[in-house]
C-alpha cells in the first residue's frame, strides 16, 4: 500500500523537477520543491496485520468512521517488562491483549489501534486500522481513551514504564509509527498525547514525560 504513495510522491517531485529542466524563472523553486516532497517523505514501517499475528476474528463489526483522527494517544500495556524480544513474542503479545479486550472488558476486538512491542514490532490492533491508515482518509473507531476513541490514533507500547525507561528498540519504532501516521493523517506533530492527558490513569508512566522529546522526534522524522 506504500508503493503508490511513494510513487505518488516521486512523481509530484519528477513533476516539478521536469518544470525545472524547463528553464523558467522558477526553476531553482521547482528544484527545491521537488527535493523537500523527496525527502520529507516518511517510509512506511512494518506493521503486520491481524492475519498475521493470527487475531481472533472481531465478535460484531468494527466501526470506520468518515473522519481523520487529529492526534495520537501512547499507552502503555498492564503486562510485565518481558525479556523475551523475538517476533514470536511479539505477536503473542497482541494476542493476549486481544483477549483480555475481548473476554475480561468484553469488546468487540482489541481497543487500541496499534501495538509496539519492547523490541520494536509494530502490530494492528484493532481489525481495519491498518488499512484506514495507509489510505490516510478514514480510521476505525477504538476503545483506548475514554472520549478520545472516535478522534485519536491509540498506540499501545508493551511493558509498564512507572519507574523505569522502555526499551531504546520500543522508543525507535514509536518515533516511526508516530511519524508515519502523522503524514499519512495530516496530524501536527505537536498532537501527539498520553493517556492521562484525557482520563485518570497513570498510563503511558514515564512515556508521558518524555511527550516534548517524542513530539520533537517526530517533527525532525517529518521535516
Ligand atoms: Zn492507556
Amino acid at each position: 500500500m506504500s508503493v503508490p504513495l511513494s510513487r505518488r510522491s516521486v512523481l509530484r517531485g519528477a513533476v516539478l523537477l521536469g518544470a525545472a529542466a524547463g528553464g523558467t524563472a522558477l526553476t531553482q523553486l521547482g528544484d527545491d520543491r521537488g527535493a523537500r516532497a523527496m525527502t520529507t517523505q516518511v517510509d512506511q514501517p512494518v506493521i503486520a496485520n491481524c492475519a498475521t499475528w493470527r487475531a481472533r476474528p472481531p465478535s460484531s463489526a468494527v466501526t470506520v468512521l468518515q473522519n481523520r483522527p487529529n492526534k495520537i494517544i501512547v499507552h502503555h500495556t498492564a503486562f510485565p517488562n518481558s525479556t523475551d524480544y523475538s517476533l514470536a513474542h511479539a505477536y503473542q503479545n497482541s494476542r493476549d491483549i486481544q483477549n483480555l479486550h475481548m473476554d475480561t472488558n468484553g469488546w468487540l476486538d482489541s481497543g487500541q489501534h496499534f501495538t509496539n512491542s519492547r523490541a520494536g514490532y509494530l502490530t494492528e490492533g484493532r481489525h481495519g486500522s491498518l488499512y484506514a491508515l495507509l489510505h490516510g482518509q478514514t480510521m476505525v473507531q477504538g476503545a483506548h481513551c475514554v472520549g478520545q476513541n472516535s478522534q485519536a490514533i491509540g498506540i499501545e507500547n508493551e511493558g509498564i514504564y512507572l519507574d523505569v525507561q522502555p526499551p531504546q528498540a520500543l522508543w525507535d519504532s514509536l518515533v516511526l509509527f508516530c511519524a508515519f501516521t502523522c503524514q499519512q493523517y495530516a496530524i501536527p506533530a505537536t498532537e501527539i498525547y498520553g493517556h492521562k492527558d484525557f482520563n485518570s490513569t497513570q498510563c503511558p508512566g514515564l512515556l508521558h514525560d518524555r511527550l516534548p522529546e517524542l513530539r520533537s522526534a517526530v517533527a525532525a522524522r517529518l521535516g
